[in-house]
């Protein structure tokens, strides 16, 4: 049976904060396993350029993603991907994990690090022009759009501070909202409002994106009227919310009404053993490099709690 093996560390996970984890727990000679759903790499194999991660130049996502990888298992790191667990058995002193192909694995501790997606408008043309005009990340990409028109759309505080921090770069930012009232912090919509290189086209929403290649125009509704109207835009950042990938945890560990795990200042959970780390906490920025010093804080506190 494959679960005869008790690992020191089960990692659930193989983004950044994942193979971080695997990297610093194999590193401490921990007996190390991540179990990971879909591609090794997680969102980075999804950004086609990384252009802020510290000491590396600009780099392919994927890049990034496979030298964290041979790190991980140089170390001696075990990756089994593309599965999928059944069951969580995480309250006991040894924790269990059940596959949906019926193999079995058990470890003293567990790293939660499930990442998370940005939630799509699910029009026609999003898919498309992801990572040619349609972005999730000002951070990431709002350099890209330099000199460029962008819309941004949402009307929370990631939008309107998001708005504001891409007129550094771009020419002009029409947020798209579609209520009549923002339900960002007073604050935030001001700092939007006084902007000069910031519009707004309020009660809209968008309902398609077109273009030879990139993207180079939107439709946009306006939904008290009903009518339609083309606008030739470079570029559309979408903040419409952040899903964690933690629908498959519910009832297994503590999650807030966000979904997202809650933890304490060293990654803990309530749970004794279980850690958590990266996109899936309840945290407010999510990069590569925070994902990262996540995966560090929560396996070195896995050691720490392997040691008593
Ligand atoms: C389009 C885009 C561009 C971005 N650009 C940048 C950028 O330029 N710079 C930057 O710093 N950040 C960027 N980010 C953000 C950054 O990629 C993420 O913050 C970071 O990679 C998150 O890492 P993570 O390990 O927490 O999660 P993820 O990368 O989401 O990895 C989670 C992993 O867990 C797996 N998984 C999920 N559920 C389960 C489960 N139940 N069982 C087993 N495995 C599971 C997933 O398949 C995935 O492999 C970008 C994000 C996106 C979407």
């Amino acid at each position: 049976m494959h679960g005869e093996e008790v690992f020191d560390v089960i990692i659930v996970g193989a983004g950044a904060a994942g193979l971080t984890a695997g990297i610093y727990s194999a590193r401490a000679k921990l007996s190390t396993l991540i179990l990971n759903e879909g591609a090794i790499g997680g969102q980075m194999v999804l950004t086609e350029e990384i252009a802020n991660y510290p000491g590396v130049e600009a780099t392919k996502g994927y890049m990034l993603a496979n030298t964290m990888k041979m790190q991980a298992k140089q170390f001696g790191c075990k990756i089994k991907s593309g599965l999928q667990i059944k069951s969580y058995g995480l309250e006991g002193k040894i924790k269990h994990f059940e596959l949906e192909d019926g193999r079995k694995f058990s470890s003293r501790s567990v790293i939660l690090t499930p990442g998370g997606r940005p939630r799509s408008l699910n029009i026609p043309g999003e898919e498309k022009f992801k990572g040619t005009g349609v972005s999730y990340c000002a951070t990431c990409d709002g350099e890209f759009f330099t000199g460029k028109e962008v819309i941004v759309v949402g009307g929370g505080n990631s939008a309107l501070e998001e708005a504001v921090a891409l007129t550094s770069y771009a020419t002009r930012v029409t947020i798209v909202h579609q209520f009549d009232h923002f339900q960002a912090f007073r604050h935030a919509v001001e700092q939007a409002e006084k902007n000069p290189k910031i519009s707004f086209i309020m009660e809209s929403e968008l309902r398609s994106f077109r273009g030879e290649g990139v993207l180079q125009e939107v439709t946009i509704e306006h939904l008290p009227t009903g009518k339609t109207h083309a606008m030739k835009i470079d570029g559309v950042f979408i903040f419409a919310g952040y899903i964690p990938n933690t629908e498959e945890l519910v009832g297994f560990v503590p999650l807030n009404d966000r979904k997202e795990i809650v933890v304490d200042a060293a990654l803990k959970t309530n749970i004794p053993g279980v850690f958590a780390a990266g996109d899936c906490i309840a945290k407010k920025y999510r990069q590569v490099t925070t994902a990262v010093a996540d995966g560090t804080i929560a396996s070195l506190s896995a050691a720490e709690y392997l040691r008593s």
